[in-house]
């Protein structure tokens, strides 16, 4: 028997199958999806065994060293996905199995196989009994080179009888806690008890409020009751004691405590739709379109239940989780411990926890930031991504997949729907809705008797002009000050990304252009000058505004430090919480400082994009924004698409539940139309007139984009092969297809190697991803030598 295996060395040369020998005595256990060890050159490396065969066309093959794991951390389903994806995205294939994994699987373990019920079981077969004479456990390697013994323990592990524990030798090791279980029923259990046992009384009590049993030191700790008096009732047959391994438990272990709501009328109609998908195994991707607060979280909820009533399993995709606690806790709060959550701010072995719960089938629904697309569950009932215009589901390295993509991938198989939701769909997203691709539901009202806050934009240009040359405008500060008086609470946002790196008409909010490009020019601090980063046009910086000759043009941008100071400058008694990278860098404090705003210890929460998601406080009626535009003169055609959502986000906050809101843009480009439409709550009119924008300027969602980054660390070379991968590329594309570039990439220089891009615009190109591929091939030696690198980012997000 032998084993196809895909090596561990993500180059180009070794992005292919290696056939290898199976011993023997591990071909009843052998199977695709496991990790293994093989002998690669003189080395030991880890490889992922793809498929198993009866014969091989190598002529010299060399047996596996080792088995890693006895079930397979990939299903057939990932294993297939994996190659889909790296063909997609142009990556390599163990590189797409590794993002599908958790880190903590890189380490090694010892296995050892533990008797399940921690008893010996009468059919376990002879030669495996004896192995468990004196021990509940065995260690891996002393059964793994009998051929008898290993098709007994495939048995053994089949039958349940046995379980097996992967123990780290570094320090993500696995807990073990002690575990009791009632045995009897509460009745008889209680009958047996002395009249005057009270805690014991109570220790039964709370056992069987607890199905699943506690751990003793729980029980302990809420009875009252001692170690003594428990061990007792394990004595006499009533509680069951077993070694159990524990979880770290990143969040309380919470009993489901909330109930489903009834549903309004339009959110009865979405349901319906989306659950006679799953009911009908239907693959179809739902684009829910419900405004904010308008009550998706609750159609998920009601989805989700649903698919779970069948056996089905759920994930659920939040943009960073980190940023939604409020979310994540609705979610545990209905589903209790079926809920395994998965993101990056858990450590290492916390995050191998938590997959480890979806692994075994322990939990039926996963949460996550993007990588939960590929939680190993074989029964998909329902996906949905929740905020899915955020472009954070899109992975900036490799594998540089979109969650979106890969769900409907996945749903495909399952056979069951996928849902976007979004109060400001991606025009992605719509567009495919409008061509029927998707299908397209809405929720139009908002759950309770709020409607949209009043919404105004104040002229930051009058500001100036009225002799206003504060930070903030009369409208904000006027709103604000009343806000507090009142007792209520108030937002002040402001947008960051972008800072200081357009320049900015202060009189008339002219924003210098790229005249072949509709992008806004970039100042280069280190020539002095303003630049394209999609076609390299260049020009000096002015000394005056080319529209109105005003001298007042600047850079723009300031930090939350600063606004903070200046409010309090004009307010010196306002309590100001602000939440920034600065103030949110210890592990939890984020949450503390959310908790510290919902306990009303301050009046104002100042911030950056983290608070303009998934917030959800009763006392806030007042939403400001300061600088409503930074984000909208980035070198990014996505520009107007990210400050309509962004604003519409951010003024969603306000005004949520029984108390009206209130909102307050601040802009310099007030006629900008991501910011009228925004303000007037006009998702469909903003989508029509970028929709034409995009047409005319030939941008996705009329054209799909590959982006090709090559850098190197001599500038000369860097641009002369630019020069040829772009020759390479014209004449291997048809005559449809756009290509911009080599230019400098917006970032020219990083860790002292420089940038140059290329970027296609292509409708159908059959040859575009061959000749990339070409391209690769042809640079393997020299990018494998970490000379030259060549990036590939289909369907690119960050254009920087
Ligand atoms: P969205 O996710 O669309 O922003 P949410 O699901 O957060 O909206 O709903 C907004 C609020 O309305 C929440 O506090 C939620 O608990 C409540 N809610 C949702 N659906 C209902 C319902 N059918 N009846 C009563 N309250 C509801
Ligand atoms: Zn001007
Ligand atoms: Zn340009």
């Amino acid at each position: 028997m032998f084993a196809s295996v895909v090596v561990d060395v993500p180059t180009q040369q070794t992005d292919r199958l290696y056939d290898y020998e199976v011993p023997e005595s591990w071909e009843a256990l052998v199977q695709p999806g496991m990790r293994v060890l093989v002998p690669f050159g003189p080395r030991k490396i880890q490889g992922m065994v793809l498929a198993i065969k009866a014969s091989t066309d190598v002529l010299k093959t060399k047996p596996l060293i080792a088995l890693l794991d006895l079930t397979p951390v990939l299903t057939e389903e990932l294993l297939a996905i994996g190659k889909w994806l790296s063909n997609e995205t142009m990556c390599f294939l163990i590189t797409a199995y590794q993002a599908m994994l958790p880190s903590a699987l890189k380490s090694t373990y010892s296995k050892k196989l533990v008797l399940a019920d921690g008893r010996l079981p009468s059919d376990l077969p002879e030669e495996l009994q004896v192995f468990y004479k004196n021990q509940r456990a065995v260690l891996w390697d002393d059964v793994e080179s009998n051929l008898q013994t290993m098709k007994s323990v495939k048995l053994a592990l089949e039958e349940g009888w046995i379980d097996v524990l992967y123990e780290a030798k570094d320090q993500t090791s696995i807990k073990h806690v002690k575990w009791v279980t009632l045995k009897q029923s509460l009745t008889e259990a209680l009958a047996s008890l002395a009249a005057n046992a009270v805690r014991q009384r109570e220790a039964i009590q709370l056992l069987a409020s607890h199905k699943d049993g506690l751990a003793l030191s729980v029980l302990s700790q809420r009875s009252n009751a001692g170690y003594s008096s428990l061990n007792k009732l394990v004595e006499k047959g009533i509680f069951h004691l077993e070694e159990r391994e524990l979880y770290r438990e990143p969040y309380e272990l919470m009993e489901s405590t909330s109930t489903p709501l009834d549903l309004t009328e339009e959110q009865a109609a979405v349901l319906e739709s989306i659950v006679s998908a799953t009911d009908q195994s239907s693959a179809t991707t739902f684009l829910l379109h419900g405004i904010t607060g308008s009550g998706k979280t609750e159609v998920y909820l009601q989805a989700i239940d649903n698919a779970l009533k069948q056996d089905k399993q759920a994930i659920v995709l939040v943009p960073e989780i980190s940023l939604t606690p409020m979310m994540v806790d609705r979610f545990k709060k209905r589903f209790g411990s079926k809920v395994a959550v998965l993101h990056s701010a858990l450590s290492k072995g916390e995050r191998y926890d938590e997959w480890r719960k979806i692994h075994r089938k322990e939990v039926t629904v996963a949460v996550g930031a993007r990588s939960a697309i590929f939680a190993p569950f074989d029964r998909l009932g329902i996906v949905i991504i929740d905020e899915e215009h955020e472009t954070s589901y899109k992975q900036e390295e490799h594998p540089r997949y979109h969650a979106r993509d890969v769900a409907i991938k996945r749903a495909a198989f399952h056979k069951c729907p996928v849902v976007l939701g979004s109060a400001t769909p991606s025009l992605e997203s719509r567009a495919r809705a409008q061509k029927k691709r998707y299908h397209y539901v809405q929720l139009e009202k908002r759950i309770g008797k709020q409607s949209y806050p009043e919404v105004t934009i104040a002229d930051m240009r009058d500001e100036l002009k009225a002799g206003n040359r504060s930070m903030f405008s009369r409208q904000l500060m006027d709103a604000l000050t009343e806000t507090i008086s009142r007792g209520e609470q108030a937002v002040l946002f402001l947008n960051r990304r972008g800072f200081s790196t357009f320049v900015m008409c202060r009189d008339c909010g002219y924003v210098l252009q790229c005249p072949h490009c509709d992008i806004s020019l970039t100042y280069h601090k280190h020539h002095h000058a303003m630049k394209c980063h999609y076609c390299g046009h260049q020009e000096p910086l002015p000394r005056a505004c080319p529209k109105c000759e005003s001298e007042h043009i600047r850079f723009f941008g300031t930090g939350t430090q600063k606004v903070e100071e200046e409010l309090l400058k004009l307010l010196p008694d306002i309590r100001i919480l602000r939440m920034d990278v600065d103030t949110t860098k210890r592990k939890g404090s984020h949450a503390k400082l959310l908790d510290a705003f919902e306990a009303h210890e301050a009046d104002v929460l100042l911030g950056t994009q983290m608070i303009a998601k998934g917030l959800d406080f009763r006392k806030v009626t007042f939403v400001g924004v300061l600088a409503a535009e930074t984000m909208l003169h980035l070198p990014d055609f996505r520009a107007a698409e990210k400050t309509f959502q962004l604003l519409t986000q951010v003024s969603g906050r306000a005004g949520r539940h029984e108390l009206p809101g209130q909102v307050v843009i601040q802009t310099y480009t007030p006629e900008h139309y991501s910011i009228m439409l925004s303000a007037s709550h006009d998702y469909a009119g903003f989508y029509k007139q970028e929709m034409q924008f995009r047409k005319l300027s030939q941008y996705p969602p009329f054209y799909y984009l590959a982006l090709v980054t090559i850098t190197h660390e001599d500038l000369m070379e860097c641009a002369k092969e630019a020069e040829k991968i772009a020759r390479h590329l014209s004449q291997e594309l048809s005559d449809e297809a756009i290509l911009l570039g080599p230019v400098a990439s917006p970032i020219p220089k990083i860790k002292d190697r420089f940038r140059y891009q290329c970027m296609i615009k292509y409708k159908d190109e059959p040859k575009l991803q061959p000749a990339l591929k070409q391209i690769m091939a042809l640079y393997a030696e020299r990018i494998q030598k970490k000379e030259l690198q060549v990036l590939i980012d289909m369907q690119p997000y960050s254009m920087l």
